[in-house]
């Protein structure tokens, strides 16, 4: 059985999901879906078209391969091409979206898409991947990435080279989160080992910003559309028990990285617990300096928001990259205690110094970063590691630098501070003498008794 569709687009057909639908009759075996479109691109444009296809059988979502060069979909009851998720044939009624996140001037595209319904497949073996496991280590400091891509969307390495390269950086766990898709996280699961915990999740990527659903166990409709909006999406994240990251929000946008900058009125921050501040390379597209700042004004608005770092990484780094890591405080290296010190704020982001940063009231009670204290003073106390001897360590109070000194490899310094000479929120801040930042913790709120 076999359905053959066509069509152009033109500039204005840009962000927007394009459905196709066709019938699938019971006892179906295989399916296999195949786009082509020309040209890949105008003549000597910096980037090219951006489109991908995204699948739903009569009930869910199937997956999508976000922006790679392969856009044939084959798809049986025990296997399925990266991006997408096996399982039966259910019939009805199908739909392959083509979703045009970029197209450049002049579009003018020609497209094919080719659906072939097999009643006979070839006998796959599903691969089995059973969840791998992580020995307890109790409470402690934990070294995390929590943003990545492989070939099940835009990465280019599969899961396997994925997970070796997060070893070979030291991390103690690392979330894979492909572009709207969750068909790597059993893969990726399965590799969790004593050394390494290996989690899921999904990058909702839309066209007018991303964000990371962490922990996501299954997919989750990632469109904004038809009165589904960017509010009900992180509602629907949260109520699953995921955790909710506006990601890069400052980035550059259109032709660059078409749909990266966050554009959610209704979302800034809104119910949004957590923003990515520090996306791949510090000084890269993701303009995250601007994030910072973005991230500091809506401290100001009274959010108690969660900063969170994250490499992004498709591939492996090169050299020039510095992105930042997660240095978690969690009661055990697992997926619930990670969570939970996400939702705490119990972390500090750095691409190499480390950093401690409490509280103490006058009654004695303590608050670490990510905390708020319940005082109109407090010392707060900070102490630096593995430090450039030339950077110069901050402290931040409601946005402005209100102690900035050259801070050595190591040190430590308390400040004495009352809520009512200064605003309720304080972070510390390692900055080389360029202004980059390399490392930033979560605030410390007082709050008044
Ligand atoms: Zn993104
Ligand atoms: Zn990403």
């Amino acid at each position: 059985m076999h359905f053959a569709f066509n069509g152009t687009f033109i500039l204005d057909d840009m962000h927007n999901h394009v459905p196709h639908a066709f019938t699938v009759p019971a006892g179906a075996q295989q399916l296999t879906i195949h786009l082509d479109f020309e040209p890949k691109g105008p003549e000597g444009a910096e980037v090219p078209h951006e489109i991908s296809l995204s699948l739903f059988d009569p009930v869910t979502g199937r997956g999508a391969r976000h922006n790679n060069a392969d856009q044939t979909i084959v798809i049986t009851a025990d296997s399925a091409s990266p991006g997408y998720t096996p399982g039966p044939l259910q019939p009805g009624t199908w739909t392959v979206f083509i979703d045009t996140h970029r197209i450049m001037p002049p579009g003018d595209i020609r497209y094919t898409l080719d659906v072939d319904i097999a009643m006979d497949a070839p006998e796959f073996q599903r691969p089995q991947f059973t969840p791998g496991s992580t020995a307890a280590r109790g409470p402690g400091w934990y070294r995390g990435d929590l943003h990545g891509h492989t070939l099940h969307s835009d990465g280019r390495w599969d899961v396997a080279e994925f997970v070796a390269d997060a070893r070979r950086r030291g991390l103690d766990f690392v979330f894979l989160t492909d572009h709207n898709t969750v068909s790597s996280v059993p893969e990726v699961r399965s590799y969790a080992s004593d050394a390494l915990l290996t989690l899921g999740g999904i990058e909702l990527t839309t066209f007018y910003g991303h964000c990371l659903a962490l922990g996501a166990q299954r997919w989750h409709e990632w469109r904004v559309r038809d009165g589904h909006t960017m509010t009900a999406i992180a509602r629907e994240v949260l109520d699953a028990g995921a955790f909710y990251v506006i990601a890069h929000p400052t980035s550059i946008g259109y032709p660059r990285c078409s749909g990266c900058p966050w554009h959610y009125e209704e979302m800034m921050p809104g119910i949004a617990p957590a923003v990515e501040v520090w996306n791949g390379d510090w000084a890269g597209e993701s303009q995250n300096e601007q994030a910072v700042q973005l991230y500091y004004q809506w401290l100001n608005q009274g959010h108690q928001l969660v900063a969170t770092a994250g490499s992004d990484i498709h591939g492996p780094l090169s050299a020039a990259e510095r992105p930042g890591y997660n240095v978690v405080y969690a009661a055990d290296l697992s997926e619930a205690a990670i969570l939970d010190a996400l939702r705490a704020g119990h972390l500090y982001v750095s691409s190499g110094p480390k950093l401690a940063f409490s509280a103490t009231s006058p009654r004695g009670e303590t608050a670490m970063m990510g905390d708020v204290l319940v005082a109109d003073r407090a010392d707060l106390h900070a102490r630096w590691e593995a430090s450039d001897p030339a950077y110069a360590v901050r402290l931040v109070a409601g946005g402005v630098v209100v102690d900035s000194f050259t801070g050595g490899a190591h040190g430590e310094k308390t400040w004495q501070v009352t809520r009512d000479t200064m605003p309720a929120w304080y972070t510390v801040e390692i900055r080389a003498a360029d202004g980059q930042l390399h490392a930033l913790t979560n605030p410390i709120f007082l709050q008044g008794s």
